[in-house]
């Protein structure tokens, strides 16, 4: 609990580069970890505080959503998608879900994963349930993690993450407060133990 923050592991995570289509994407040789997110869903805010470092910049910044973000520690990548939400994109969030986020995650052949990021207080909603459902012929495990912990009372965040669990048959749900600094860890250690299987026997 009180180790220093950089000891469990070296290899921190730092931006890699930024892609506009598959053929701007780094070489396929490291597996891939997807993060979606509706914007604001504090994606960013997780990636640094995976990396215990501001690499990611918040939604606030123009033309970061837009882009596939990828953040490279030693054993993988992070890649961050622009926000989803079919019925309030506009026409360029649209055109560049479709030409640029469904080509990655149909094709990508070193994609290990998907890490749905939702606000704690949100409800599962067709939205995710419809990316779930098109995704589901590639097979690869998913987790979801709720943010913003802090909002609610401990006792609230047990029972959201039971409901999200139930709504969604995921048993994988991770609970972060960036205020809290609490649950990064754990995502980190989800991600190697059923993403990339790193260290285990
Ligand atoms: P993104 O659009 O999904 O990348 O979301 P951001 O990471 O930019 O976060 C959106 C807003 O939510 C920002 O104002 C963050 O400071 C805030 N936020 C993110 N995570 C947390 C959290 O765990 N707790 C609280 N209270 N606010 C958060």
């Amino acid at each position: 609990m009180n180790r220093p923050k950089q000891a469990r592991n070296p290899d921190r995570l730092q931006y890699l580069t930024s892609a506009v289509d598959l053929q701007g994407c780094p070489e396929d040789t490291v597996p891939e970890v997807a993060f979606v997110g509706r914007s604001n869903a504090g994606k960013s805010t997780l990636i640094n505080g995976i990396a215990g470092a501001r690499i990611a910049q918040t939604s606030s910044t123009p033309g970061k959503t837009t882009m596939l973000n990828f953040y490279s520690s030693k054993h993988y990548r992070l890649v961050d998608m622009p926000g989803y939400g079919f019925s309030a994109r506009s026409g360029d969030q649209q055109a560049s879900w479709k030409d640029m986020i469904e080509p990655y995650l149909a094709t990508r052949g070193n994609l290990v994963g998907l890490v749905i990021i939702m606000d704690i207080r949100r409800d599962w909603t067709k939205d995710e349930q419809d990316l779930v459902d098109w995704f589901g012929p590639r097979d690869l495990p998913m987790g979801i993690v709720l943010t913003k912990a802090d909002k609610l009372s401990k006792t609230e965040i047990a029972e959201r993450a039971e409901a999200m669990k139930a709504d969604t048959g995921c048993d994988d749900v991770l609970v972060t407060s960036s205020l809290k600094k609490t649950g990064f860890e754990d995502v980190e250690e989800f991600i190697f133990h059923t993403f990339i299987k790193v260290g285990e026997t």
